[in-house]
């Protein structure tokens, strides 16, 4: 029993390393090979709240179950609550294997829920598929860790899939994670903004903060690439604070130089949600700028509402029940459902860019917009259409019964200081 872990009998890591080299180093290649990394989430809570004895208990169990299944070569623990494995199979046999993995991950979650029910007992796990025998163990392992992490929380993925996509989310996260803090400190990062314009009126109705950051060459980073990242590493949260505080305090300038002020909109974050006291904390700042909620609306994904909806929802009741408006944002990007439109306490639905362009080039998909278009009429909800791109996509929701636009029909998202001079005019005297 040298060279075991205590508690669950494993190898220790260093050994791990080295019999795993020595295996893979003669593995057959006609058979295939995955290493598994796991890890509890939220392990301090559970020990913090059951006690350390507990928190033991629960590793060996997994230590057991990930160990004893037929095709584990070897397993160690490295540390704490994580366990790693190296796992044989036959060519054929992981397609099968993947359903067998989760469903070994959901049975070890549901034996333990009795017994550890004032947390959830959650796993995050990674598996990094080995298609060449000749890579170092140890970056094997840095890749199941790495798609073990993208999981983290996420309580809807049974487990991820080590991908190059996620290497490269990776890369961009050492490299952009740096730029934002920076830009963060410094008070460099830009917040822009694209108008709303509702046809009827012939003029902007409203208006959404955009943020772009620049890099060290000087080339602006579009969100689409740091926003991803940042969600990732829960920086997004310091990022959306950034943007609604330059948007109130905007805000309470153009009240203060008696301008025609209109809505702007935030885009929040899905993991806001899972701050108890988000509302409070709005509500606080917000109170610092002596302005009217009804100059501001916060734009939440579609994806909010599927998870812990119950939670979420009370706090987007919160919102609006101080006067904020909400948005659903990119509605019909995902999988959205009719069902939820009915449930949502929102005040207004963001119809997706693509959801638009695909669905107004075919007959069946003009019918379904047209449809969705009546039906939020019906029940009273506004609704804003995205990325209109043509005077002829204009017109075809126009017609439907969609007033609002955004699309760079009308501008792409600029600068504050250009769309204060072209939209946010002085009233008047
Ligand atoms: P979004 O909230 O759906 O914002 C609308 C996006 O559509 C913007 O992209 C805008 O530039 C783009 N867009 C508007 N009109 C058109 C059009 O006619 N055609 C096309 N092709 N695109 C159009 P952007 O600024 O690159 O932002 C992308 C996404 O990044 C946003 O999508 C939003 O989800 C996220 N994002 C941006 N800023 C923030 C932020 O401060 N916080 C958070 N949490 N997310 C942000
Ligand atoms: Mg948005
Ligand atoms: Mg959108």
């Amino acid at each position: 029993m040298d060279n075991k872990d205590k508690l669950t009998g494993l190898y220790l890591f260093d050994d791990f390393i080295d019999r795993a080299s020595v295996f893979l180093a003669k593995a057959d290649p006609n058979k295939f090979y995955v290493l598994i990394s796991t890890d509890f989430s939220k392990f301090k809570y559970i020990n913090r709240v059951y006690g350390y004895g507990a928190g033991d208990r629960l590793i060996k169990d997994l230590a057991d179950v990930f160990a004893s299944q037929t095709q584990c070569i070897m397993a160690c623990r490295p540390y704490s609550d994580h366990v790693i494995g190296l796992y044989q199979f036959e060519k054929d046999e992981w397609k099968s294997q993947k359903e067998v993995l989760k469903k070994l991950q959901e049975d070890f979650c549901k034996q333990h829920k009795a017994e550890y029910s004032k947390t959830s007992v959650h796993l995050n796990t990674g598996v990094c598929v080995i298609d060449d025998f000749d890579e170092q163990i140890t970056s094997i392992i840095d890749k199941a860790n790495i798609a073990r992490r993208s999981v983290k929380g996420n309580y809807s993925i049974p487990f991820a899939m080590y991908t190059k996509k996620l290497q490269e989310l990776k890369e961009a996260e050492s490299r952009l994670i740096p730029i934002f803090e920076k830009a963060l400190e410094n008070d460099e990062i830009l917040v822009y903004m694209q108008p709303k314009i509702s046809v009827t009126k012939g003029k902007i109705c409203g208006a959404e903060a955009l943020t772009r950051l620049i890099d060290d060459d000087g080339n602006i980073v579009p969100p689409d690439i740091f926003i991803p990242v940042l969600e990732n590493s829960g920086k997004v949260l310091d990022l959306d604070w950034y943007v609604m505080k330059h948007v109130f305090r905007k805000i309470q300038e153009w009240v203060a130089e008696g301008r025609d002020v209109v809505t702007v909109s935030i885009n929040l974050s899905k993991i806001h949600f899972y701050h108890d006291s988000l509302v409070e904390d709005i509500i606080e700042e917000f109170e610092k700028y002596n302005i009217s909620p009804d100059y501001v609306e916060f734009e939440v994904t579609e994806s909010v509402f599927f998870e812990e909806s119950e939670l979420i929802i009370d706090k987007i009741e919160k919102l609006r029940a101080y006067g904020f408006k909400i948005s659903v944002d990119d509605f019909g990007a995902g999988y959205s459902s009719l069902n939820l439109i009915g449930i949502l306490p929102v005040d207004i639905i963001k119809l997706d860019k693509g959801f638009i362009k695909n669905s107004l080039n075919n007959r069946k998909g003009m019918d379904i917009i047209k449809g969705l278009i009546r039906i939020l009429n019906e029940i009273e909800m506004d609704i804003v259409c995205e990325g209109i791109e043509t005077k002829d996509e204009e017109r075809v929701v126009y017609e439907f019964g969609c007033d609002s636009m955004q699309g760079f029909l009308y501008d792409k998202p600029i600068p504050i200081g250009d769309f204060e001079s072209k939209y946010i005019l002085r009233k008047a005297i």
